[in-house]
């Protein structure tokens, strides 16, 4: 029982091959040759047989041929070549062609296929065919007609070879589908970066279906499908193309949420995004009952895809919604930690580890970094007056404000209850202070409404600023410096104020600060 535990190709490297050889040799010294043709023929079988042996495992003949540059797919056909010549000297010694001995060419035929599917075995049953053809002179009648048998034999070979060659075509793609599938599962998993994911897939549709164009859109809020990755579309900007839902053949996967496969473009059915594509593949890309997006791919060449691509860009889509699902979680998760629930936006535990590699990026890069802390001026009476629920929205309309009087680069986060603290990066003191500035003179000149139309809420707030080099050299002291001016300005209320005077001639050299 436990010769079947071994795998195939052992078993017939160590038994079936040298039973066969055996049968051969056999069969050569049984057949009425003379002697010294007999030894011929048996010398012949075993040179064959070694030779045979020595391809597979990768022997001397191998690695003679391999230093010549041949591919693997000369030796296979070299193979093959050699189990046709081994079955028609057997033929041959036994004089046997006329026999139902004959279907003994199924072995190298299956073999072929086996080894090239059914192009490589369609080739051989060719030559095999056309020897046949000259060979067999006797006919036969059918249906009336004659024919010679050797056009009987051809035909059936031929059969066999179309159908044993197409089975391991597709088994062979199938593996080499489940192979990427299973590498591009491995790799999705590893990762939860959204954009790492898109470029992922379409490399491995790239790889796997070699379209002339790809791409990946995503659902957006409003029910539009978005550009956010792709291959072959480069006289395209990625923000520019937007698509419907509903609309074309993307929109329609989407709306649907089922699979298209167009093998020529019409007027109906094409790509309006990208001219010349068509055959067309597009798969939804679901989680459950939610769309996510589209993935589609084009060939210029109609008829370029088979059912087989589609199952396996169907199950590259599955594949990619499960990871592109947790990546949009982890981002999510990710922003809600670092984001403040009742402003949106940055709360403090972000400020802290952005200040952290903020302060470290400056000192590594000798640029400056400015800090300003704001604390809204008697903030307690618009609770008092109008209710801590008015006082939250104002609050949020505070943070709006000051987030879009600030860059994009600066850190604009909820220091606490009632206050702020921005990061500046790469801003001189000079600098944060004129920023400080046009942030007091802009809550100074807003009125707030507190979440209904009616309101006007008037407020101030009180500012302070620091910076490296120009105030301090370490962490902890801008922060303090920050503190301690606010705590100044707040003397005054409505104000801002810093270590130093805004008027006064700041243009220190870092250098000469270390
Ligand atoms: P000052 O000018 O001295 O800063 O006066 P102030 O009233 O603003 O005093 P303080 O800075 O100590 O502000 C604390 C008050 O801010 C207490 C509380 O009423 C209000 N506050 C803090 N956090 C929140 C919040 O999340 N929502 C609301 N509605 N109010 C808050
Ligand atoms: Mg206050
Ligand atoms: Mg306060």
């Amino acid at each position: 029982m436990g010769w079947f535990k071994r795998s195939l190709d052992q078993q017939i490297r160590l038994f079936y091959l040298p039973i066969s050889v055996g049968i051969l040799i056999a069969f050569a010294l049984a057949s009425n040759l003379s002697s010294s043709r007999k030894i011929g023929l048996v010398l012949v079988l075993l040179m064959a047989a070694s030779v045979h042996w020595d391809l597979r495992d990768g022997g001397v003949v191998s690695r003679w041929l391999y230093t010549r540059g041949t591919s693997f797919e000369v030796r296979n056909y070299i193979t093959v070549s050699i189990a046709f010549a081994l079955v028609t000297l057997l033929l041959a010694a036994g004089n046997a062609f006329y026999t139902p001995l004959i279907m003994l060419y199924y072995i190298p035929i299956v073999l072929s296929a086996l080894r090239g599917g059914h192009r490589m075995s369609l080739f051989f049953v060719g030559i095999l065919g056309a020897s046949m053809l000259a060979y067999f002179q006797i006919g036969f009648q059918l249906y009336g007609y004659a024919y010679s048998e050797g056009s009987l034999y051809l035909l059936l070979f031929l059969a066999l070879s179309l159908a044993s060659g197409l089975i391991a075509d597709r088994l062979r793609r199938a593996a080499v589908d489940l192979s990427a599938l299973y590498e591009t599962g491995r790799a999705l998993s590893s990762t939860l970066n959204v954009s790492e994911i898109y470029a992922l897939i379409l490399n491995i549709v790239t790889i796997d279906l070699a379209p002339d164009v790809s791409a990946l859109f995503m659902m957006d809020s409003q029910d539009t499908l978005c550009l956010q990755a792709h291959r072959g579309l480069d006289q395209l900007d990625d923000e520019e193309l937007k698509i419907k839902s509903g609309r074309g053949i993307i929109g329609k996967v989407a709306a649907d949420k089922t699979p298209i496969s167009i093998s020529e473009a019409n007027r109906k059915w094409h790509l309006d995004f990208v001219t010349g594509i068509s055959s067309v593949m597009a798969v939804p890309i679901v989680v459950g009952e939610k769309l996510l997006g589209v993935l589609m791919v084009g060939k210029r060449a109609p008829y370029a895809y088979g059912y087989e691509n589609l199952r396996f860009l169907e199950a590259l889509g599955s594949q990619a919604a499960i990871s592109i699902q947790n990546a949009w979680l982890y981002r999510r998760t990710k922003e809600w930690a670092s984001k403040d629930a009742l402003t949106g936006i940055y709360n403090f535990r972000y400020f802290s580890e952005r200040l952290d590699s903020e302060w470290s990026r400056s000192l590594r890069y000798e640029k400056p970094l400015s800090l300003i802390m704001i604390d809204l001026d008697l903030f307690k009476k618009v609770n008092d007056s109008y209710g801590h629920l008015c006082g939250d929205e104002v609050l949020r309309e505070v943070a709006t404000l000051l987030k879009s009087h600030t860059r994009e680069t600066d850190i604009t986060a909820r220091y606490g209850g009632e206050e702020f603290g921005i990061i500046l990066p790469e801003t001189h003191y000079q600098d944060a202070y004129k920023v400080g500035e046009k942030l007091r003179q802009a809550v100074c000149d807003a009125t707030f409404k507190g979440g209904t139309d009616s309101q006007n809420i008037k407020l101030t707030i009180s500012l302070g600023v620091s910076n490296y080099p120009s105030t301090t050299n370490t962490k902890s002291d801008l922060i303090y410096q920050a503190d301690q001016a606010l705590y100044a300005a707040k003397t005054k209320r409505n104000a801002l104020a810093g270590p130093l005077d805004a008027s006064e001639k700041l243009d220190l050299n870092i250098s000469e600060l270390n």
